[in-house]
């Protein structure tokens, strides 16, 4: 059979949780041709030990677009529910998406999941189908956050599928191979708890704390210690450990999108990865001017996901999950855990900003300066990006405070501050230029912001893909200065602020 790969599917999701996979034959697209892919990705992929070669090649497009099946390949459709904007939907599941199969690399086990890949047992009134447009965004979305240093599912590769699909407009139609150790969701659990199917919950807590987490790299010297010693451990005390580490991780991930002005748009629980990876790509965004009220999502009427709501709404997820848990472990245990969450976001945000306003040492006023660069930063509109960038670029006070100082309509404002945050590194170590440095290591030059991607797509979906070959090259080091690509860095242009994303994917 076709096999020159020495690849093998491996499906423990499959193995695991039969009752919640449907197997799926994947719609055959037999006019499906590469529009992007990641070599990166691909690399992440390899397995030394059984010399697998490249995902990326028109044999591995056949699997994907549904031409050929790879004999170890089982695809499947996971079943999982979840909160969309408040309510429960008890319809969900993978609509569109198959999950191939789970391949174990130099570097974990990965899901390799294809998004676009037809109608399922779950499709409901949907086409099973996926854009362009959307799979597109998702592939620069997904990776863009990965180089910029924030967890996220990743994307192997976007292949076109030659039909066209019906959304607003018709438009052509692809579909995206997403790669990520997990595609559990918080959904997951919160379907096996409405079944009333203790069974299929503690399958799911098992199969989660043994077979999934342990693919992280991750400490978890607790679990390791169960194993070592044999004792036996109770179903409460598994849920309770599975659920402490999503909390954790949720925390982290949700810090970052916050310091890096990142809007996700769907938080919906069935979007939410139990690995703290951000997950299922729609309407997201990067703030442009800084506005903590921004809503990303064009179909967000009441700003439930606006980005300054994306820490609560995370809790109040995790609040879901717990409830979904919740006859598996005592009230106090998840009250417990749950009281480490504000904690830990906090503490991580609060880290992540010292950092991009290059502080080492700590001190009680930092807080206070940083509300005000945040504050004048909102008044006067100015790019969160561009901002935090120029202030990083100050090397010398008396040479470069100009540039950051006429980023702000009101300039007394900004001097002012910058007085306050020069006299502040006094008590820092570092030198200027060093502090500098450090600085651009974390405050990004380029970021994918909504207008760049929309140009790459307008032309991809015309057949030319150098605007999007550039786009992916440069947000791949997008804290190192590109000066043949500095217009990519600079405001966007006026049209951009008329663009509104919608759900439609
Ligand atoms: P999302 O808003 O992307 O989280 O999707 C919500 C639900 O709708 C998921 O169960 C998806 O699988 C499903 N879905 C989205 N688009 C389609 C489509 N074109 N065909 C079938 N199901 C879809
Ligand atoms: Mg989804
Ligand atoms: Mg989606």
């Amino acid at each position: 059979s076709l096999s020159p790969l020495n690849l093998k599917f491996n499906n423990t999701y499959a193995h695991f949780l039969p009752e919640i996979s449907a197997s799926v034959q994947a719609t055959a697209f037999s006019n499906a041709n590469w529009l992007i892919k990641s070599s990166d990705v691909d690399t992440l992929l390899t397995n030394r030990q059984i010399n697998s070669s490249s995902l990326t090649t028109d044999i591995a497009l056949n699997w994907f677009a549904g031409i050929d099946t790879h004999p170890s390949a089982q695809p499947v459709a996971q079943k999982y529910t979840g909160h969309q904007f408040g309510q429960y939907n008890p319809q969900l599941g993978d609509g569109r998406g198959l999950l191939l199969g789970e391949i174990e690399t130099d570097n974990g086990r990965f899901d390799i999941h294809v998004k676009g890949a037809g109608q399922t047992p779950f499709s409901r009134f949907g086409d099973g189908r996926a854009v362009v447009r959307s799979s597109i965004r998702e592939f620069l979305g997904s990776e863009a956050l990965h180089y910029l240093g924030i967890p996220t599912s990743r994307a192997l590769g976007v292949f076109t599928t030659g039909e066209s699909v019906q959304r607003e407009t018709i438009e052509p139609g692809a579909a995206l191979i997403r790669v990520c150790p997990s595609h559990l969701r918080f959904g997951h659990f919160e379907y096996a708890y409405h079944q009333g199917d203790t069974d299929l919950q503690a399958q799911l807590v098992k199969y989660c704390l043994y077979q999934v987490l342990p693919q992280q790299h991750i400490d978890l010297a607790q679990l390791q210690q169960w194993q070592a010693s044999e004792a036996k451990v109770s179903l409460a005390q598994e849920a309770q450990l599975m659920y402490r580490f999503i909390i954790r991780r949720t925390a982290e991930m949700i810090a970052k999108w916050q310091a890096f002005g990142f809007c996700h748009g769907v938080m919906n629980t069935d979007n939410m990865s139990v690995l703290g990876i951000t997950f299922d790509y729609g309407p997201f965004g990067f703030l442009d001017k800084y506005n903590p009220k921004h809503i990303c999502n064009h179909s967000d009427h009441n700003g439930r996901y606006a980005f300054d709501e994306q820490p609560g709404v995370a809790l109040w997820n995790l609040n879901v999950l717990g409830h979904a848990l919740s006859n598996l472990m005592p009230e106090a245990a998840i009250r417990e855990e749950l009281e480490k969450y504000e904690p830990h976001i906090l503490a991580t945000y609060s880290e992540l900003m010292r950092t991009k306003l290059g502080l080492t040492k700590h001190k009680t006023e930092d807080r206070a300066l940083l509300g005000e660069l945040l504050a004048i930063m909102q008044v006067n509109q100015t790019d969160y990006t561009i901002t935090w960038r120029t202030l990083s670029e100050i090397s010398d006070f008396d040479q470069h405070q100009q540039r950051f100082v006429d980023l702000f309509l009101n300039r007394e404002q900004a001097r002012t501050w910058l007085k306050k945050y020069q006299t502040r590194l006094n008590f820092e170590p570092l030198s200027q230029n060093e502090r500098s440095e450090a600085m651009c290591r974390v405050n990004p030059k380029y970021i994918l912001r909504n207008y760049l991607a929309q140009q790459a797509i307008k032309e991809a979906e015309k057949g030319q893909l150098q605007k999007l070959n550039e786009l992916y090259q440069i947000l791949k080091t997008p804290y190192k200065e590109q000066p043949e690509f500095s217009d990519y860095a600079k405001h966007p242009p006026s049209w951009a602020e008329e663009l509104s994303i919608s759900c439609s994917s």
